[in-house]
């Protein structure tokens, strides 16, 4: 019997509603391979503002700190969006972030069969695209110094930021990918643009020196704008893609959207040790918050990222994977991927219909 200390952090808008619906799944199918869990919860976001005034109380980061997964909904909401910005319950995430030191975000976008049609891609481009992003979480552009807006002289004024990564962060987020790259088809593309940035070239001696390390993977290079094209002239082409975190920022939501569902997206950011921290792509979406309708897929799916990437349980993430399919394939679907010839549920049948197929 393995025990797991799991930090549930359920936030605002529909997160509450999916994170129930997905801490049930987890119970259920750790138990039926010998696993418990004790699930603690904590305010984050808009809802720990209400109740804090922080939207990261050092009491929630305390019991992150010392678990051994995060599991979080979404948050936001209109309520708070006139909060200034280091007040935001957005700003939890990036607390969370450097507190835990994720410096990895993990985002797979894989085409399931059975909602091929979510797509706004043609069928034979996207059948069977399965594709795991890498993207470097700390560092890069959105870190790096000089960054302000700085006088200039005649009154003008210069925006100023610096693409920077050192050889130890280009190092230790190649290592993910080579690892995550391992787990599935063995290929791996590293995205830089090389031929104009000095960082990018830097980037790129050291995912190719590490490549010796793992000769089991396939590594290839590619441009970030031929790379864009790629993702929706034939994205079969790719497996695992690891980059920095400006373009893994937007290539990231470039694969994601090539499943055209957003209700079905996970997500992991793991450090080096420590915790990592798993969490559906989408936000709160207060638009459907409280009435039942969200679909809880993308928290259940992060609930799987959690068990394989976070604590070792790849057989259990497996089964909620399956249980996944299963219910897809017996035309159950939440609003937000109806079709004709399919069934709508609510977000607590979905989680009901998950149960029974686990
Ligand atoms: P959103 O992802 O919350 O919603 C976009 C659209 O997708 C909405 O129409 C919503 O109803 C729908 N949607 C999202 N998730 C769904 C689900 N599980 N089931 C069914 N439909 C779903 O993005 P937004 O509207 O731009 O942002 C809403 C709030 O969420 C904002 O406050 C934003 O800052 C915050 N946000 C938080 C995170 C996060 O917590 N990681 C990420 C993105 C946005």
């Amino acid at each position: 019997m393995e025990h797991f200390k799991i930090a549930v952090l359920a936030g605002d808008g529909i997160g509450p509603e999916i994170m129930a619906v997905a801490v049930a799944v987890l119970e259920t199918a750790g138990k039926l391979d010998g696993l418990t869990f004790a699930f603690t919860e904590a305010p984050v976001g808009g809802a720990a503002i209400d109740a804090t005034g922080e939207p990261l109380p050092a009491e929630t980061l305390n019991l992150c700190q010392s678990s051994d997964a995060v599991f979080l909904g979404a948050v936001g909401g209109y309520q708070w969006d006139t909060l200034s910005s280091d007040k935001r319950p957005e700003r939890a995430l990036l607390g969370l972030r450097s507190a835990l030191g994720l410096f990895a975000n993990l985002r797979p976008a894989t085409i399931l069969p059975q909602l091929i049609d979510a797509s706004t891609l043609k069928r034979e481009v996207i059948e069977g695209v399965d594709i795991l992003v890498v993207r470097e979480l700390t560092g890069g552009i959105y870190f790096g110094q000089p960054k302000g807006i700085f006088p200039e002289k005649k009154g003008m004024r210069r925006g100023v930021n610096t693409m920077s990564y050192g050889e130890d962060e280009i190092e230790r987020i190649g290592r993910v990918a080579f690892e995550s790259a391992r787990k599935r088809r063995g290929k791996l593309c590293s995205v830089d643009k090389a031929n104009v940035l000095e960082v990018s070239q830097l980037w790129r001696e050291g995912i190719t020196k590490l490549a010796n390390e793992y000769p089991d993977v396939e590594l290839s290079h590619m441009y970030v704008d031929n790379c864009a094209m790629q993702l929706v002239r034939w994205p079969k082409q790719f497996d695992t893609i690891v980059t920095g975190n400006l373009f893994g920022d937007i290539l990231s939501d470039e694969a994601a959207m090539l499943t055209g569902s957003i209700g079905m997206l996970p997500s992991a950011s793991l450090g080096s040790s420590g915790p990592g921290l798993f969490e559906p792509v989408h936000g709160s979406a207060p638009d459907i918050a409280g009435q039942d309708k969200a679909n809880p897929l993308a928290q259940i799916l992060s609930g799987a990222m959690l068990l394989r990437f976070g604590i070792n349980q790849p057989k259990t993430a497996d089964r909620i994977e399956q249980a996944v399919l299963k219910v897809l394939d017996l035309g159950y679907r939440t609003g937000d991927l109806a079709a004709p010839g399919t069934q709508v549920i609510g977000c607590k049948q979905m989680g009901e219909q998950i149960l029974a197929a686990l």
